[in-house]
């Protein structure tokens, strides 16, 4: 099974925060698609022939397009591609774009998903974060979703935000949990050097995350919502049965998936893959029948290190036998002591001899997997 992504690099404003690849401006957005349009075309044989199980449209803000625009990027794919009876079809959505006619229009073309950015519903913090929407939005596209049929949603939520106690994210969360989405998304608010918060840090408008901090807040998360009955798939997700979101579940399982569009990256067993982050370039070397990337060749050592980052941030976890099987992979001693170090700290069990990090673990994925990488 495979996935495809598709980059949508437009937003409305530019939220404080953020880092990843889009523009205010809409100036370029028909060339844009077109270009988008074409390069679905030309990375036909880039996944060899995998049946696709999900696409994903992400940004950048999707949910700015219409929904004739998402209908012909999607006949587009099922064109070129061998697209699974019902795949997974997820758009990221802003409240404020979300009315009942423009959700019935994108459900007619085929989304079955819905990724809402609500990040908190603290107005005053939605203002200092320059989030174009505000609380009322947030439940109100919610709702609106849930009346259009809609039964598959994510709610986006940020914790480690500035605050002096946890006041803020008790109310967040007992909110979001009320509200009953299948699918929560908890992201700790990270810094980025080159967004306005990494410039307010380094003028002292803004503290750093304090790491204590967003432990604390990232415990209450998994508390609050394990309690609820979400499961905690994955450091940064979590999902009520059956609602594990299969776009980002074939990262974790090392599927491969193909980025379409500025920024979009792709991976397909082999090679890794990453589109330039420049729309007007990109548009312009797609138009002279170039995919404007540059290609990794994967090696083996590559390969694995991948698996291990991957898979130890999830529930079903490391599994070391996999690893020598796969990669030839050698448990050496230092690497059975350091397991044996963090089963006995609790960060982590070892099951089946698969490697599980356990929540307090989960707070440490990275670090614990570059003590196991080759
Ligand atoms: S809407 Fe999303 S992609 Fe756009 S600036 Fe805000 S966080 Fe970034």
């Amino acid at each position: 099974m495979a996935g495809i992504y598709i980059h949508i690099p437009f937003c409305k404003q530019a939220c404080h925060y953020c880092d990843f690849h889009f523009t205010i401006s809409l100036r370029h957005k028909s060339s844009l698609l077109a270009a988008i349009e074409k390069e679905i075309f030309m990375q036909r044989s880039f996944l060899k022939g995998v049946d696709i199980n999900s696409i994903y449209f992400g940004g950048g803000t999707p949910s700015l397009l219409s929904a004739k625009e998402i209908d012909t990027i999607i006949k587009a794919i099922a064109s070129n591609y061998k697209v699974n009876y019902n795949p997974e079809i997820t758009l990221e959505a802003n409240p404020d774009d979300i009315t009942i006619d423009h959700l019935k229009d994108l459900k007619e073309t085929g989304i079955n998903r819905l990724s809402i950015g609500i990040q908190t519903f603290d107005n005053q913090m939605l203002q200092f974060m320059n989030r174009a929407h505000r609380s009322k939005d947030a439940i109100t596209s919610f709702d609106h979703a849930r009346k259009v049929g809609f039964g598959n949603i994510n709610l986006d939520i940020i914790y480690g935000l500035p605050a002096k106690d946890h006041q803020r994210l008790d109310y967040d969360l007992d909110l979001m949990v009320s509200m009953s989405p299948e699918h929560i998304s908890a992201y700790c608010l990270t810094i980025e050097d080159k967004t306005i918060f990494g410039k307010w840090v380094k003028t002292g408008k803004l503290k750093e995350v304090d790491e204590y901090f967003a432990a604390k807040q990232f415990t209450m998360v998994h508390n609050k919502l394990s309690s609820m009955g979400y499961n905690h798939y994955e450091v940064s997700n979590y999902a009520k049965d059956g609602f594990e979101s299969r776009h980002n579940s074939n990262y974790w399982k090392e599927e491969q998936y193909l980025g379409i569009g500025p920024s979009a990256h792709s991976y397909n067993g082999d090679t890794r893959q990453f589109n330039i982050y420049n729309n007007l370039k990109y548009i312009t070397s797609i138009a002279n029948g170039e995919i404007p990337s540059t290609i990794e060749k994967l090696t083996k050592s590559e390969k694995m290190n991948d698996y291990i980052l991957t898979s130890i941030r999830t529930s079903w976890g490391c599994d070391l036998e996999k690893l020598e099987k796969e990669f030839n992979y050698k448990l050496d001693d230092r690497r059975s002591e350091f397991i044996k170090s963090i089963t006995g700290k609790e960060l982590a069990i070892l099951k089946n001899n698969v490697l599980i990090l356990t929540p307090k673990g989960m707070l440490l994925a990275d670090s614990i997997a570059s003590e196991l990488f080759d």
